[in-house]
């Protein structure tokens, strides 16, 4: 197995064989000689620096219908909020005075906020916040509105793949398509958008062969960031009753993903929170480099509920960023509050 990740790490590559091979064998020896050379190459790459996003959950309704998800339109228990336009200017000013220098805007898939509505936003804060980065996970939309976002000044995009596994995605997204989330990758990146691809782990009926395909998938695409983390039932949904993602398989994952597409921006995420008190910091740890405190406003926080015990739902934006600070230096890390670009969008200009 050292053999295996050895070589990964020296040349980025293994065959879909190799990595179901590799998944199926890693004793906590080898395991441990993963995590150490997916943490070299990040030093490598970014050093000891972890970025802070400051991430504002704008909407909670959605007209998806994904199985795992708490925010799934068929959930009449899920509580719905819609911040206007105003009130995420104020969320985001209330980032900007703590430092942060990239806000992403979250919703479920909501066309209340139609394109003009978006473009609109997107302007007043470039217009407001010039000296940010702006990241937009919205979920899908036709190309000519990515193509005014991208316009209006949006720099980056977060639309995960969520699984590279044709049949498990049809499974999981009765109202989606394999091929159109896969368009929009492309689509968003064709635009020039900073792109972030990512998947969950430990999904019901999610095979290792499945998660070597997500790796290879990412591979292949090449995004600017990738986010990784655990899945994790909601009580109000299909599959309330199975059970979550293991943290070290998780962690496993990320540290994969950082050998395979070293240039990457990998955050640990809440869902690796959430999962263990320590999960963001074991993430660190092995190749993540992002972290991404709540900057929604407390009283519509616990509504954008994707998943069950989701963390950091009672805090002041200033407490989670103070919270992930001192986390990230007991990791033996350092903040970085600048916009944090990905190394290859600025070493490969469109
Ligand atoms: N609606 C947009 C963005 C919001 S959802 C979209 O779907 O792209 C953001 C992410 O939350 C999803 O990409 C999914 O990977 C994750 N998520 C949703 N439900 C989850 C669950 N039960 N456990 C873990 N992650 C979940
Ligand atoms: Fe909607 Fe995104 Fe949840 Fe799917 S994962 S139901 S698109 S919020």
């Amino acid at each position: 197995m050292k053999q295996l990740v050895q070589k990964l790490y020296s040349c980025g590559e293994l065959s879909q064989e190799e990595v179901v091979h590799l998944l199926h064998n890693l004793g906590p020896e080898s395991r441990d000689e993963l995590f150490r050379y997916a943490h070299m190459k990040r030093i490598e790459r970014y050093g000891d620096k972890v970025f802070m996003r400051g991430l504002i959950e704008f909407s909670s309704f959605c007209r998806q219908n994904c199985l795992y998800c708490g925010l799934r339109a068929s959930n009449v228990a899920a509580e719905r909020y819609r911040l206007q336009p105003v009130q995420i200017l104020d969320c985001c000013q209330e980032g900007y005075d703590l430092g942060f220098r990239t806000f992403v805007l979250q919703s479920g898939e909501d066309y209340w906020y139609t394109e003009t509505i978006l473009v609109d936003l997107v302007r007043s804060v470039k217009v407001r916040f010039p000296d940010t980065a702006l990241t937009l996970s919205i979920g899908e939309r036709d190309e000519e509105t990515y193509q005014s976002l991208y316009e209006a000044g949006a720099d980056r995009f977060l639309l995960r793949h969520e699984t590279a596994s044709r049949n498990l995605y049809k499974k999981l997204h009765p109202t989606m398509s394999f091929d159109n989330r896969r368009k929009c990758l492309a689509t968003l990146q064709r635009i020039g958008y900073q792109v972030g691809a990512g998947f969950m782990v430990g999904l019901p009926g999610q095979t290792v062969a499945d998660l070597a395909e997500d790796l290879l998938y990412l591979r292949a695409l090449n995004p600017d960031m990738i986010g990784i983390g655990p899945f994790i039932p909601h009580d109000d949904t299909p599959l309330r009753d199975e059970s979550a993602g293991s943290l070290e398989d998780t962690l496993v994952m990320v540290a994969l993903a950082r050998l395979f597409v070293p240039d990457a921006l990998i955050p640990a995420t809440t869902a690796l929170g959430s999962l263990d008190v320590m999960g963001r910091e074991r993430a660190l740890k092995v190749g993540a480099n992002v972290v991404m405190p709540n900057l929604s406003p407390v009283t519509v926080r616990k509504k954008y509920a994707l998943y069950n015990n989701k963390i950091c739902t009672g805090e002041e934006s200033a407490e989670c960023r103070h919270c992930l600070e001192l986390r990230i230096r007991a990791a033996g890390f350092f903040v970085d509050m600048g916009r944090g670009d990905s190394l290859k969008s600025v070493t490969v200009k469109p």
